[in-house]
C-alpha cells in the first residue's frame, strides 16, 4: 500500500494591484499628480520611472530625463 501524496493547490498568489491611486496627491481639495503620463498613449497611462528613466509599459515609450525625446517619425 502506498502511502498517497497529498496533491495540494498551489497558494493563491494575489496579483499586485495597480498603483495608478499612489501617484495621485490630494491636497486640501486639489489634486495633483504625481507623474506624467504617456504622450503616446495619452492621460490615463502613467510612465514608470527608474533610474532617471521613464517608460510606458504599454507602447514601450521611454524618456530620458535631463533630455528632449527623441521624435522617430512613425
Ligand atoms: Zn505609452
Amino acid at each position: 500500500m502506498a502511502g498517497k501524496e497529498k496533491k495540494g493547490k498551489k497558494p493563491k498568489k494575489n496579483k499586485p494591484t495597480s498603483k495608478k491611486y499612489s501617484k495621485y496627491k490630494i491636497e486640501g481639495d486639489k489634486i495633483t499628480l504625481n507623474a506624467k503620463f504617456c504622450p503616446r498613449c495619452g492621460p490615463g497611462i502613467f510612465l514608470m520611472q527608474s533610474n532617471g528613466r521613464k517608460y510606458c509599459g504599454k507602447c514601450h515609450y521611454s524618456e530620458f530625463e535631463g533630455k528632449e525625446p527623441v521624435k522617430k517619425e512613425a
